[in-house]
């Protein structure tokens, strides 16, 4: 069957490049991220909707439709050495390509349309195309003794070691680009000690390495 869909809104977030976008929500909360509804949805169309803490996010992995899908992929988890089912991870790599995303509601703007969904940290690519917004029902959606496979627990984290001089970048860039580090960005399979790796987020290029369990800040640029 052939189903046409349209995106309702569009994601606002400090992520413009894909490198370096945590894998999953919250894991850099410093990341706000905002849903800007189409100026199609009026004030109604969100009626009740501030009373929910969590929000699901239904959007398209609009970057990833031109690779394709695949059947298997290496999830980082399993640093990049074992091929899972792409139906038992949450690649961008998929049928489809339909992403989501569990989002902590900060606030809901609608004084004005375009109405704005002020979100926690998401793993979202800025631009990206939303398609549904849920709320979420703890009740129902919250299953915390379930097997969870290949994942266990939250990811290990690097220590950030700052190597330049960055007093003049705003607080929130420094946390953004802190929590960023922290999670690993380098692809899964990629122990190379001596290599300096960019990122750009938040308006900044950040030139990074990493050896062993620390990430080393050695350069900040701000982008023009
Ligand atoms: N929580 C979502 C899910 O489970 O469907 C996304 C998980 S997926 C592993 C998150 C990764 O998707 C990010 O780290 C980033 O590399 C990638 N990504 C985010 N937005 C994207 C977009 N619009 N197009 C392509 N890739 C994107």
């Amino acid at each position: 069957m052939l189903f046409e869909i349209q995106s309702i809104g569009k994601i606002q977030s400090p992520f413009t490049h894909k490198f370096g976008i945590p894998r999953q929500p919250e894991l850099v909360p410093a990341a706000e991220t905002v849903i800007v509804l189409n100026d199609e949805f009026g004030v109604e169309s969100v009626r009740g909707l501030a009373e929910f803490g969590y929000i699901w996010v239904q959007f398209v992995f609009h970057e990833a439709v031109a690779e394709g899908w695949v059947q298997m992929v290496r999830p980082p988890r399993l640093g990049g050495k074992k091929k899972m089912g792409v139906f038992a991870t949450r690649s961008p790599h998929r049928p489809n390509h339909l992403g989501l995303s569990l989002l902590r509601l900060v606030r809901v703007d609608d004084s004005a349309r375009p109405i704005r969904l002020i979100c926690g940290g998401s793993d979202l690519l800025h631009g990206t195309p939303v398609v549904d917004i849920k709320p979420y029902i703890p009740f129902v959606e919250a299953q915390t003794d379930a097997p969870s496979g290949f994942v266990q627990g939250a990811p290990p984290q690097l220590r950030v070691v700052w190597q330049t001089n960055h007093f003049r970048l705003p607080e929130n860039t420094k946390a953004i680009i802190e929590q960023c580090l922290a999670q690993d960005p380098r692809p899964a399979y990629q122990d190379l000690p001596e290599r300096v790796y960019g990122m750009e987020l938040a308006g900044v290029d950040v030139k990074f390495r990493v050896v062993g369990d620390e990430v080393f800040i050695l350069q900040i640029n701000e982008l023009a």
